[in-house]
């Protein structure tokens, strides 16, 4: 059960993967704005230290569970985000059927207290609901290209039927669910060694070791600082008027890999290279959201730009890995 001082104040708001890179950052605004959190959350790649300065806080709460037990939770929750899940590859295929479980009976359980509670549901879906995708850029009404035997799938196919979940409890009235599509997304507390392209470059960089380049490096993503994601996700959540459709939240620039590769060179002191290793089976060729949709519903577009997502990460892992490497302001 979740300790918590009584007083009343804003909502009661859980966020499930709240220890995760994303979920920390969440946990932190809805806290800023004056609600009150629980972080329900197994650690399993999220991490006490994101917490670090939340925990002490009297409004902020910590239940740590995996999301595919049953969840107990008999506080008048106002609002859930379901963030809970493993999001860089190597982790979600370290236990594939975890993965899969997490998406669908974590998801399930958690959609059970919301309509308990009568609590507003937001679930964190992916731009890898769309595959590799034939259509670019990625509009909403895209069904997708996903190979569902391949070693992606636990996590895109359970994305894809956590939508549905959400989508019939939707349709059944038993719980006012939204769904962001979530673009790739980077910022402070990634894990150093998570294996997502943004925090692999800037660390090896750091490190001085070859920064590697999947395949040719040709394929595309667009990449979105976390604070403009978050921002996101509140508006999606307190949209009024439940929108009924997925959003995509994402930042429409499109990158190659190897394009990345260059811009963290160019911005750290380093004596590191680029090396190509061998692309990883089923990894989509090009990515970019449109993001109309959200523009249009929520008001809302990111607002950093890579740059000065790239410095304010770049600073952070600086400190993390406790280097002294200087950031090239180039
Ligand atoms: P993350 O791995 O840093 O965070 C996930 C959190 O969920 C971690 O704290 C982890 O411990 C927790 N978790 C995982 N499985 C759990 C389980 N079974 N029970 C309880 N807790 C569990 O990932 P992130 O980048 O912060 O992503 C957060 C959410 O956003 C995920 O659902 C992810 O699929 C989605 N998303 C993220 C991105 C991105 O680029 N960051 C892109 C698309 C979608
Ligand atoms: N990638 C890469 N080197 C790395 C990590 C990733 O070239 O060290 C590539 C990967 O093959 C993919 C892109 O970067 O084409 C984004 O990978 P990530 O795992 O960050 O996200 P996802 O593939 O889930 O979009």
């Amino acid at each position: 059960m979740a300790k918590r001082n009584k007083a009343s104040r804003g909502k009661i708001i859980l966020v499930a993967g709240g220890a995760g890179f994303v979920g920390s950052h969440l946990c932190t605004a809805l806290l800023g704005a004056g609600n009150r959190v629980i972080c329900l959350d197994s650690y399993l790649t999220g991490s006490p230290a994101n917490l670090i300065g939340l925990q002490a806080n009297p409004y902020f709460a910590m239940v740590e569970q995996d999301v595919c037990d049953e969840i107990d939770i008999d506080e008048p929750v106002d609002q859930i985000y379901n963030l809970a899940c493993p999001a860089s590859p190597p982790s979600y295929q370290a236990d594939p059927i975890h993965t899969m479980m997490t998406s669908v009976t974590g998801t399930g359980n958690l959609l059970r207290l919301a309509e308990r509670h009568g609590a507003t549901f937001l679930q964190a879906s992916t731009s890898e609901i769309y595959g590799d995708p034939e259509e670019h850029p990625q509009q909403e009404n895209y069904w997708g290209h996903v190979n569902c035997t391949g070693p992606r799938a636990c996590y895109d196919e359970g994305k894809r039927a956590a939508e549905a979940l959400c989508f019939d409890s939707l349709r059944a009235g038993s719980v006012d669910t939204r769904v962001a599509r979530i673009f790739n997304t980077y910022g402070p507390h990634m894990r150093p060694n998570d294996g997502r392209i943004v925090s692999n470059f800037i660390v090896q960089a750091l490190k001085n070791e070859p920064l590697t380049v999947y395949g040719s490096g040709e394929q595309t993503r667009s990449f979105c600082y976390v604070s403009d994601l978050v921002d996101g996700l509140i508006r999606l959540m307190n949209r009024k008027e439940n929108p009924a459709v997925p959003v995509n939240l994402g930042n429409p620039g499109e990158f190659t890999v190897i394009e990345l590769a260059e811009l963290v060179l160019s911005r750290i002191e380093t004596a590191s290279t680029i090396v190509h290793e061998p692309l990883p089976a089923d990894d989509p060729q090009r990515r970019r959201p449109d993001i109309a949709r959200a523009r249009k519903l929520l008001g809302w577009e990111p607002k950093v730009p890579l740059e000065d997502g790239l410095t304010h990460t770049i600073a952070w892992f600086q400190s993390a890995l406790g280097g002294s490497r200087a950031e090239r302001r180039s």
